[in-house]
C-alpha cells in the first residue's frame, strides 16, 4: 500500500502554485494563484495554504509536503529569511511550520534553485551524476552545485548563488548590490534594461521605436532585444553577445572551480535559446579551462521545464521525510545527501 502522495508547492513573487507530484515526476492537479504581495505575509501564508488543501482534497492521503520558494530560505527551520519579491515585511517567514500546522503533515522547503537540481538529478538532466551544476537564466539567474552527491549549502544555507559571481570588475549594478555579477549581465532583467538604455541613447533605433510605442519605463523586455537583435539591430546584438560571454567566463570559472561532469542549464531564457548560450561557453571552455575537467564537461539543456521546482520539491520532501524508498522513488542522491540536518 502507497503511503501517500506527495505535495509540492513553488511560491515566487509574482505566482504561487500547488500540485501533486508521482514518484516519476509527473505533475498533477496544479492550482495556481497570484501571489498577494501587496496584502502582506499572512495572505501569502493562507493562499499556500489554500491551494495546497485544494490540492490534497483530491488525493487520499498525503505523506509529505515541499515547499520551493525564491532564496534566501533556512532550509534547517524551513523559514524563508529575506526574499526580495515578496515584500518588505515578508521577513523570517517560518512557512514550513505554517503549512505542517495546517496539514497536519511533514513539511520541507528549501530554495527554488537547489530543488531545481534535486530534481535534474533524480529524475532529469543530471541524472547519474554526483558532480553537477544547475544553472536557470531567466529573468533572474540561479543556481545549486551537486559536489559528491551533496547539494552544496554553506553553514547559512545559501551556498551556490552562481547569479553573483562577479564577471566584470567594472560591470553594471547588480540587484544586490554589487557590480558586475553573471545576473546583471546575462540575466532576462539585466537584458531588458541594457536595451532600455540603448534605446534611450540612441544606440538602438529599433528598440527607441519599440519602447516609444509603448511609453512606459521598464517596458521591453529580452525578448524585444533579441528580436531587434535578429532585425539587424547592433547595439540589441552586442548585448546579447555581452550576456552570451558573460555566462562563457562564469562556465569556465564554474569548470576550473568545480569539476563538474554537467552544466544543466534550463530558465526560460536559456531554454529560447539554447545553442547560443551554450556554443560560446564550449568554446571558451575548450580553449581556457583546465585540460582535463574542460575535456570532462558536458552543458546540457535542463530536461523538467517550467515544473522543475515543483518536481525537486517532492523529491526532496520524500528523501527528508524518508519515505523516498518506500514510494519507489530511487534518487541517485543518497537520502543522507539530501538532508540539510538539525544544524
Ligand atoms: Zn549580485
Amino acid at each position: 500500500v502507497a503511503p501517500g502522495s506527495l505535495l509540492a508547492l513553488d511560491l515566487g513573487g509574482t505566482q504561487v502554485r500547488a500540485a501533486a507530484v508521482s514518484p516519476e515526476g509527473v505533475v498533477t492537479g496544479v492550482r495556481r494563484a497570484q501571489t498577494p504581495v501587496a496584502d502582506g505575509p499572512r495572505a501569502i501564508e493562507a493562499a499556500c495554504v489554500r491551494l495546497l488543501r485544494g490540492v490534497a482534497s483530491e488525493v487520499p492521503v498525503v505523506a509529505a509536503v515541499g515547499i520551493s520558494s525564491a532564496g534566501p530560505v533556512d532550509p534547517w527551520r524551513g523559514v524563508v529569511t529575506d526574499p526580495p519579491n515578496l515584500g518588505p515585511v515578508f521577513r523570517d517567514v517560518p512557512l514550513a511550520s505554517v503549512v505542517e500546522e495546517a496539514l497536519g503533515v511533514p513539511t520541507f522547503l528549501d530554495r527554488d534553485t537547489q530543488l531545481a537540481a534535486v530534481g535534474e538529478g533524480t529524475l532529469g538532466a543530471a541524472r547519474g551524476s554526483r558532480d553537477f551544476i544547475y544553472v536557470t537564466i531567466s529573468t533572474g539567474l540561479g543556481g545549486a552545485v551537486v559536489s559528491g552527491g551533496r547539494l552544496l549549502r554553506g553553514p547559512d544555507g545559501t551556498a551556490g548563488e552562481l547569479g553573483h559571481l562577479t564577471v566584470d570588475l567594472d560591470g553594471p549594478a547588480c540587484g544586490c548590490g554589487a557590480r558586475g555579477h553573471l545576473e546583471a549581465i546575462a540575466s532576462g532583467r539585466a537584458i531588458a534594461s541594457a536595451g532600455e538604455a540603448a534605446a534611450r541613447s540612441g544606440a538602438s533605433p529599433l528598440l527607441a521605436a519599440r519602447l516609444e510605442a509603448t511609453g512606459t519605463a521598464g517596458s521591453l523586455s529580452a525578448r524585444d532585444v533579441a528580436e531587434a537583435s535578429d532585425a539587424g539591430d547592433a547595439a540589441a546584438g552586442a548585448i546579447l553577445e555581452r550576456a552570451f560571454e558573460a555566462f562563457a567566463a562564469a562556465a569556465v570559472s564554474l569548470v576550473d572551480v568545480f569539476n563538474p561532469e554537467r552544466i544543466v542549464v534550463g530558465g526560460s531564457l536559456a531554454e529560447a535559446m539554447p545553442e547560443r548560450f551554450f556554443e560560446p561557453a564550449r568554446a571558451a571552455i575548450a580553449a581556457h579551462a583546465f585540460r582535463d575537467p574542460g575535456r570532462r564537461v558536458r552543458i546540457v539543456r535542463a530536461a523538467l521545464g517550467p515544473d522543475v521546482s515543483l518536481v525537486g520539491a517532492a523529491v526532496a520532501a520524500a528523501v527528508r521525510a524518508g519515505i523516498a524508498r518506500e514510494i519507489g522513488l530511487a534518487p541517485d542522491f543518497e537520502g543522507a545527501d539530501l538532508d540539510p540536518g538539525g544544524a
